[in-house]
C-alpha cells in the first residue's frame, strides 16, 4: 500500500469572505466546492484547488463565524507550502501579496521561498520545487498562467520530540527520512514533503487561522486495508466516513496531528458540471431539506470566477 502525497489540507475561517477574497482571488485558487460542515451544517466548508479539484490541490475551510483567532503550538501544522514553477514566479509573488497588504515572514531557511500569512494569521509558503510532478493550477484574473500556483508541496508542523512520529512515518507509513524531522512522502504519482520545527512555548489554541487537519491520499483499493492497518498498530482509527467527495479514514498521530487518509474518488464533479465547480451551494442528500434555512443564514459569497475567468 502507498499514499501518494497530499490529499487536501483543512484550515478555520472565522470570515468566509475575507477568506473566499484571499485564496481564490489574491491566490487565485478556484473555489471547487461551497457546501457546508457535514457534522454542523449550518455553517461553510470551503474546498479551493485547481482547475478539477485534484488531489494534491485541495485547501478547505471550515467556517465558525464566531471563532477567536488561533495559534499554532506543539502538535499542530504551523505553515502551508506551495509550489510555484521558477524564480521569476516568486518576484510575481511579492509585488502581488504586497500590493494586496500581506504580510511577509521571515524565510524559512529556503532560498527559493517566500513565506506570508493570509488576514488570519495562518501560516503559508510558495517555493520553486525540482520536481517532476504534474504542476496542479487554476486559472485566475490577473495571474498568468505560469505563475499560478502549483499544489501542495508539504507541511511543517510543532512538535516537541519528533522521534516518536519517526517509526510511524517511516515504518507504517512509507515516508522517507531525508534530514533530522524533515520527511518526504514518495507517492506513485505525487510528491510530499512533511517537516517538523521546534515548537513555540506556547501552547497551540484552535481557532481561525489554524489548520485543522491534513488528509494525505491513498488509494480507492486500498482503503479499507488501511482501516485494519491503523487500527492493528493502535493509531484507534475512525470507520471509513462518507465525505461525499472522497472516502475519509481519522487518526491522531503521537504528538496529536490530525491525520486523515482520503481516496481520490469520486471526486468533486460528482454533484455538479466540472465547468461549473463551486458555483453553487451543494448539499448531501441528507440535508437537502434544509437547504431554504441554509441559503437564508449563510454569508453570501462573491466568487471572483463568476465574473471573470472563463477559461
Ligand atoms: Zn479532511
Amino acid at each position: 500500500m502507498q499514499l501518494d502525497g497530499i490529499h487536501h489540507i483543512t484550515c478555520i475561517t472565522a470570515d468566509a469572505r475575507g477568506n473566499v477574497d484571499f485564496y481564490a482571488r489574491v491566490l487565485g485558487l478556484r473555489l471547487v466546492k461551497k457546501t457546508v460542515n457535514f457534522d454542523a451544517p449550518d455553517v461553510y466548508h470551503l474546498y479551493y484547488g485547481d482547475e478539477r479539484g485534484a488531489p494534491g490541490s485541495i485547501l478547505t475551510f471550515f467556517e465558525f463565524p464566531l471563532a477567536a483567532r488561533g495559534r499554532a503550538g506543539v502538535g499542530m501544522i504551523h505553515r502551508l507550502r506551495w509550489r510555484v514553477g521558477s524564480d521569476d514566479a516568486l518576484g510575481f509573488w511579492a509585488e502581488r501579496l504586497a500590493r494586496e497588504g500581506v504580510q511577509f515572514d521571515e524565510s524559512t531557511g529556503d532560498q527559493r521561498a517566500l513565506a506570508f500569512r493570509d488576514h488570519e494569521g495562518l501560516g503559508l509558503e510558495l517555493a520553486v520545487v525540482e520536481t517532476d510532478d504534474e504542476p496542479l493550477s487554476a486559472a485566475a484574473d490577473g495571474i498568468p498562467a505560469e505563475h499560478a500556483l502549483g499544489g501542495f508541496d508539504g507541511v511543517r508542523a510543532y512538535s516537541a520530540s519528533p522521534s516518536e512520529e519517526e517509526r510511524l512515518l517511516t515504518e507504517q507509513l512509507g515516508f522517507a527520512m531525508t534530514a533530522p524531522a524533515s520527511y518526504l512522502l514518495k507517492g506513485g504519482q505525487r510528491h510530499a514533503t512533511y517537516t517538523h520545527d521546534e515548537p513555540p512555548a506556547a501552547v497551540g489554541i484552535q481557532g481561525a487561522g489554524t489548520v485543522h487537519h491534513i488528509a494525505w491520499c491513498d488509494r480507492d483499493t486500498d482503503h479499507e486495508a488501511w482501516d485494519e492497518r491503523l487500527a492493528q498498530i493502535g493509531m484507534h482509527p475512525t470507520p471509513i466516513i462518507d465525505r461525499q467527495y472522497f472516502l475519509s479514514i481519522y487518526f491522531r498521530e503521537p504528538r496529536g496531528v490530525l491525520f486523515e487518509f482520503a481516496t481520490p474518488s469520486p471526486g468533486f464533479a460528482i454533484d455538479e458540471e466540472p465547468e461549473h465547480l463551486g458555483e453553487q451551494l451543494r448539499l448531501p442528500p441528507r440535508y437537502e431539506h434544509l437547504r431554504d434555512q441554509l441559503e437564508q443564514r449563510l454569508t453570501p459569497l462573491e466568487n471572483p470566477r463568476a465574473k471573470t475567468v472563463r477559461p
